[in-house]
């Protein structure tokens, strides 16, 4: 599959421009021919056309051949739909991870693991090394931490999401968590793919704030390509010019990976809104565009967390969205 504006259909001699043309509006791809120097029609399909396979392009009547200016994601493309992660599987019924931004104590996320744990959620996520855009802020508890995290998580049999910071720290992660993290900070970081991506373990991919789908896919296939076992995809919204929100969602990329190129995608409203308002109405909304399952913030006491309170959900209201999504909302949502 690939996207659209990546592609020229060139006709055969005997080919009608507006029988083919025709024929790529009915599968939602707009075009406009060109003549080649040598007599040729070529329809330059425009951006923001669907999602399609191309190779399916070359059967339509008229057509001669369809190029590709794109990218290579052949091992994303093969990769299995249905993700295991301990006895869960990623893929099949809505995953939500849920968990503080930082891990702040033993006994702050043994509580909360507990909560969640108790009503049904199985992945527990928490920051162990943090990004953080002030070097004066909190940056974690390191390796402690997620001790501290894989301890509540085995107590309350849960998975364990983490992130990767740097290079250094991936075989710590790697030992510890069960779904390696790379942050949105860290995306583009080609030698912190390579090395988390040969640990061998699923990685959950979130998205550069700046960056394009093409580039977070191609980051994916980077991953892959060095030995992860799997990549899910996470969007946690990108850069915007309105400080109301902290993001913007994209929730259009969320329905493209997951409609258009059949890939593993969550999404992040926490980090996506930065406002525990909009988190739970983000989280329905990403699951109905094609999202496998949503990663929140939660925390027992958010007007006292150190990092990301105003983003922070409950544990009840982290359950809420669990039960609700393990019932079917995204079917039902109309
Ligand atoms: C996080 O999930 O802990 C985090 C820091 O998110 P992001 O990389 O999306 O900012
Ligand atoms: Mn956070």
């Amino acid at each position: 599959m690939i996207q659209a504006s990546n592609f020229f259909v060139t006709l055969r001699e005997d080919g009608d421009p507006k029988e083919v043309a025709s024929e790529l509006a009915r599968r939602g791809l707009w075009s406009s021919p060109r003549r080649n120097r040598d007599g040729q029609t070529t329809l330059a399909v425009e951006a923001r056309s669907a999602v399609v396979n191309p190779r399916e392009l070359e059967t339509i009547p008229g057509v001669a051949s369809v190029f590709t200016a794109g990218f290579d994601c052949m091992l994303l493309e093969k990769q299995p739909k249905i993700v295991a992660v301990g006895d869960q599987f990623i893929g099949e019924a809505p995953t939500v991870v849920a968990g503080p931004c930082s891990v702040e104590s033993k006994e702050q996320i043994a509580d909360i693991a507990g909560e969640l744990a108790g009503g049904g959620v199985r992945f527990l996520r928490g920051g162990a090394f943090k990004p953080r855009t002030s070097p004066h802020s909190f940056h974690g508890h390191g390796v402690k931490g997620l001790e501290w995290m894989r301890e509540a998580a085995d107590t309350y049999g849960m998975q364990v999401v983490t992130e990767c910071l740097s290079e250094e720290d991936a075989d710590a992660v790697s030992a510890l968590a069960d779904v390696m993290q790379v942050g949105s900070r860290s995306m583009s970081s080609q030698a912190l793919l390579n090395r988390v991506g040969r640990c061998g373990k699923p990685v959950l991919l979130k998205r550069g704030m700046a960056s394009t789908i093409k580039e977070w896919l191609l980051c994916g296939e980077r991953l892959l390509m060095a030995g992860a076992s799997a990549v899910v995809f996470c969007e946690r919204g990108i850069r915007s010019f309105d400080p109301w929100t902290r993001n913007v969602l994209d929730l259009g990329a969320v329905a493209m990976l997951s409609h258009g190129f059949g890939l593993l995608v969550m999404a992040d409203p926490s980090h996506g809104a930065g406002r525990r308002d909009l988190v739970l109405p983000l989280a329905y909304a990403s699951t109905v565009a094609g999202a496998t399952g949503v990663m929140v913030e939660v925390h027992n006491d958010p007007g006292k967390a150190v990092s990301d309170g105003p983003q922070a959900l409950t544990p009840r209201e982290a359950i809420v969205l669990n039960q609700r999504l393990q019932d079917g909302f995204a079917v039902a949502a109309g």
